[in-house]
């Protein structure tokens, strides 16, 4: 089976103001000039998500609430997201695991409340420095990933991002064998899930990508596009990483 297209996928998480629309201007700008070989996303927060959606480059959220309405302070709904033009979410992000507590559960019911929405849910694994060094990369990955995908989902609805904790916006990324060996086993575990559709699922990595490495970790196997953290902030940065796939 064909890979499935890549997609890189950049992250703003809480930075980017109105001043920021001009990066998503230049970055439609370069991609219109020299269409990419892949698809592109902007996760921009959530106060710039109605700005920047429908200027050509996709927009999708960084978290959402398990709920579609109600009572809960400060949070956003993939109703909401959806209703902006949203068509992908974030869920999560170890930056959601650890500063606000998600759990597995917490993760697989808001992946579930994104997908009943016709949304794609970009589902978050990935392994502390700690848990590396004991050599439990791989178990924290398989449980991460059995533990947070809905009992709903399917292969068109669903994207993994392996980020390997001590590699987000450290400058630290992991050896490519390393890299190919955490996809090799989530792609095992998606043909477990989903049979052959397993195949189409697109595998993310993310965890300092920068135009410099993104050649080297996209030709890994199984590495079907990256998660963009800081070097997706600038449109010229970030065109560089969109390049490896033309
Ligand atoms: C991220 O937080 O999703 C990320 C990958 O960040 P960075 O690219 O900055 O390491």
């Amino acid at each position: 089976m064909a890979d499935p297209k890549a997609l890189v996928a950049g992250n703003w998480k809480m930075n980017g103001l109105m001043a920021s629309v001009a990066e998503i201007e230049k970055l439609n700008a370069l991609v219109t000039e020299d269409a990419a070989g892949c698809d592109i996303l902007i996760c921009p927060p959530a106060t710039l998500i109605a700005i920047l959606a429908g200027k050509g480059i996709d927009i999708g959220g960084q978290d959402c609430h398990w709920d579609a309405s109600g009572a809960h302070t400060g949070d956003i709904s993939a109703v909401m997201l959806k209703d902006l033009g949203c068509r992908y979410v974030i869920v999560g992000h170890s930056e959601r695991r650890a500063d606000h507590g998600e759990t597995n559960d917490i993760v697989r019911v808001k992946a579930g409340a994104v997908q009943q929405q016709g949304l794609t849910a970009i589902i978050c694994v990935g392994e502390t420095d700690g848990e590396r060094e004991k050599g439990e990369t791989l178990d924290v990955v398989t449980s991460q990933l059995t533990g947070s995908i809905p009992e709903a989902a399917t292969a068109d609805n669903t994207v993994i991002a392996y980020e390997p904790v001590w590699a987000i916006g450290t400058g630290k990324v992991p050896t490519t064998d390393d890299v190919a060996e955490v996809h090799g086993t989530i792609r095992a575990l998606l043909r477990d899930r989903f049979g052959d559709g397993g195949e189409r699922v697109r595998i993310l990595y993310g965890g300092s990508v920068k135009a410099s490495n993104a050649g080297e970790l996209m030709s890994v196997p199984n590495v079907n596009g990256a998660l963009v953290g800081g070097a997706s902030l600038k449109a010229d940065d970030f065109y560089g990483i969109i390049k490896t796939y033309q």
